[in-house]
């Protein structure tokens, strides 16, 4: 099996409207360009350094997703050419974000992290503190930032049922935040959840967004 076979095997299983983000972390540019090269545009990244040399280093029409948890400090590395900030967790860091996007000329798009999972070391907001986000005044004063949905990760065990609920939940979540907040817009669309080993799950729950990262390139070493 090559990186390209791999991609086709993932999008065969998955509704065409459920988007791909294939997770180069760690990797080295020839993997993502064989991706690449086979048609795949949308890589994730979760170390800014790391993102930072793979975006000077390849193609300019990849669409770059960052995927992990970011530093307020860091924003100002990526905010020239990110496509998708999947983890934002705070109103300080969509403040800060929000700046960065506004000394380059661009609206970034994001999308905000819950807490869905057992293990308290995973990152996220609660129903409570996204509403108080989106509720502020602040918030609504952001003209340069766009969020555009919800992203999630389970937790990590073999217990489909834990899983099942808890994207279940982020669906539901997603349901209640859109009516109460987005009215009409269609811009909040997205719900990045799923990984390697539960993307089918988060499919089955409403996922719009997988970021899958070993199945495509192969065990990771750090
Ligand atoms: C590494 C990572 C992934 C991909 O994980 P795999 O299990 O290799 O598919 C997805 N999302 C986030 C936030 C990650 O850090």
């Amino acid at each position: 099996m090559n990186i390209s076979e791999n991609l086709l095997k993932i999008k065969n299983q998955i509704p065409q409207k459920v988007k791909l983000i294939a997770v180069s972390k760690t990797k080295p540019n020839e993997d993502i360009l064989e991706a690449y090269n086979s048609g795949h545009k949308f890589f994730g990244e979760n170390k800014v350094q790391d993102l930072e040399k793979k975006y000077e280093e390849l193609p300019k029409d990849i669409e770059w997703h960052y995927i992990g948890h970011l530093q307020r400090n860091k924003v100002k590395n990526i905010a020239p050419f990110v496509s998708l900030i999947h983890a934002v967790d705070s109103l300080r860091l969509l403040r800060k974000i929000n700046e960065e996007a506004a000394k380059n000329n661009r609206t970034i798009n994001c999308l905000l992290q819950m807490h869905i999972a057992k293990e308290s070391a995973k990152f996220g907001l609660d129903i409570n503190e996204l509403k108080e986000i989106l509720s502020s005044e602040e918030y609504s004063s952001m003209n340069r930032i766009k969020i555009v949905g919800l992203m999630g990760m389970a937790t990590y065990t073999e217990d489909k049922t834990i899983i099942k609920n808890e994207f279940d939940y982020l669906k539901k979540c997603f349901d209640e935040i859109k009516k109460e907040f987005f009215g009409k817009s269609n811009d909040f669309k997205e719900i990045s959840m799923g990984m390697s080993g539960d993307y089918d799950i988060a499919v089955e729950s409403g996922s719009t967004m997988i970021r899958i990262g070993s199945i495509i390139f192969g065990k990771r070493n750090y």
